[in-house]
């Protein structure tokens, strides 16, 4: 070939498309497991068990006992962009879904070895399929249109298998040094997701090794799972935070100012609880899990002035804001989100922490001047 036709521009095939596209969603194991919790979470489930092997890398394995999946939709689950939580644009002002691109599964599908098995109430039987690049795939593992779901026994509910995620992405299967490193990433998400989710238990283990790195009970308080999954030291120095209705009118005195902000709960540590080990933000803004930098850059600001130098918090904040006032769909990840007001709604929230945390120190230098 001369070099023209080198320069000259071709049409990516559909696979190679999907395979990049798949690459961007999916980075690492853990971003998967975030997307099967939160299909999981989507369907209603009150239990959801996790499964991991090598990291994530050569298994993944989430079984929850939701509404499951029609066996009339498994031909087309995971088709990019088939979902049952929108059907037009608008609808995402009003999302309460954490899905909605359908395009989670997909992915999956491009770049892993992916079986579902799910079972609906209404139906006497489970059904399990392979998939393979967004297909239906036969016994074999290769994409055959005419596969059918194959009946299996099973409890209501689906179960999700990633095996060998990346065997097709060979650089960034070697951009993984460590599986435990994976397997801690796997371990905090459902971590965060399980101090969280209400009405929602979660467990997690290792492939081959006979306890549960962590398990929490679907009706346990917040307050219990942060006990149970954090430690007993951090539960009984935490404070409640709670802002809702008038407190988030603007200040005492000043006009009622809007800024969106419904609902701020959660639990933080007091000024009395030193932790040099490390630092926990979990942050939830409309029920999604975020990093979001002006709360960190807030916070900080705030417990620097009660805590010794080196000595980090535990800060669990829920945040809700008019939907209406948020863009989810700045990132397929959807890590980021943007929302209105966002300084007047940090400043709100840093003078009820100073002054949730000021209440408390006083009491206890009270205490031990007697
Ligand atoms: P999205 O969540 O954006 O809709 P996904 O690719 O993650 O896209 O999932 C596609 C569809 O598959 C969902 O809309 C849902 O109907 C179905 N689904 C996926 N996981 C589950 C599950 N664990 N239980 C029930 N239905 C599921
Ligand atoms: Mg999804």
């Amino acid at each position: 070939k001369d070099s023209t036709d080198a320069r000259r521009i071709k049409r990516l095939d559909d696979s190679v498309v999907n395979r990049i596209a798949a690459g961007e969603i999916i980075v690492q194991p853990a971003n998967a497991l975030k997307e099967l919790l939160e299909n999981s979470i989507d369907a209603g489930s009150t239990m959801i068990e996790i499964l991991v092997k090598e990291g994530g890398l050569k298994l993944l394995q989430i079984t929850d006992n939701g509404h499951g999946i029609d066996k009339d939709d498994m031909n087309i689950l995971c088709e990019r962009f088939t979902t049952s939580k929108i059907e037009k644009y608008d609808d995402l002002e009003r999302i309460s879904t954490y899905g909605f691109r359908g395009e989670a599964l997909a992915s999956i599908s491009h770049i892993s070895r992916l079986s579902v098995t799910s079972k609906t109430k209404a139906s006497p039987l489970a059904y399990k399929c392979q998939y393979v690049n967004g297909q239906l795939a036969n016994s074999n593992g290769r994409s055959d249109p005419n596969a059918e779901p194959k009946p299996v026994a099973g409890k209501d509910g689906t179960q999700i298998t990633v095996e060998d995620l990346f065997y097709n992405v060979p650089s960034r299967l070697k951009s993984f040094r460590s599986k435990s490193d994976e397997f801690s990433k796997i371990v905090d998400v459902v971590t965060r997701y399980a101090v969280h989710t209400k009405r929602v238990g979660f467990s997690c283990k290792k492939f081959g090794e006979p306890y549960l790195v962590l398990s929490t009970r679907p009706q346990a308080t917040t307050e219990d799972k942060i006990r149970t999954l954090y430690g007993s030291e951090i539960a009984s120095e935490l404070l409640s935070i709670n802002l809702t209705g008038d407190e988030l009118s603007g200040t005492e005195g000043s006009p009622a100012q809007d800024f969106g902000l419904l609902e701020v709960t959660g639990f933080v540590s007091n000024a009395s609880y030193l932790n040099k080990k490390k630092i926990t933000h979990i942050f939830f803004i409309n029920d999604r899990l975020v990093s979001c930098n002006p709360l960190k850059r807030i916070i900080n600001s705030v417990y620097q002035f009660f805590l010794p130098k080196g000595s980090h918090p535990f800060v669990y904040l829920s945040l809700k804001i008019k939907p209406e006032n948020i863009d989810v769909n700045i990132h397929p990840t959807k890590r980021e989100l943007r929302f209105l007001h966002e300084d007047d709604i940090m400043e709100l929230i840093r003078d009820k922490l100073h002054s949730l945390l000021a209440a408390t120190d006083y009491s206890r230098k009270f205490r031990s001047q007697n």
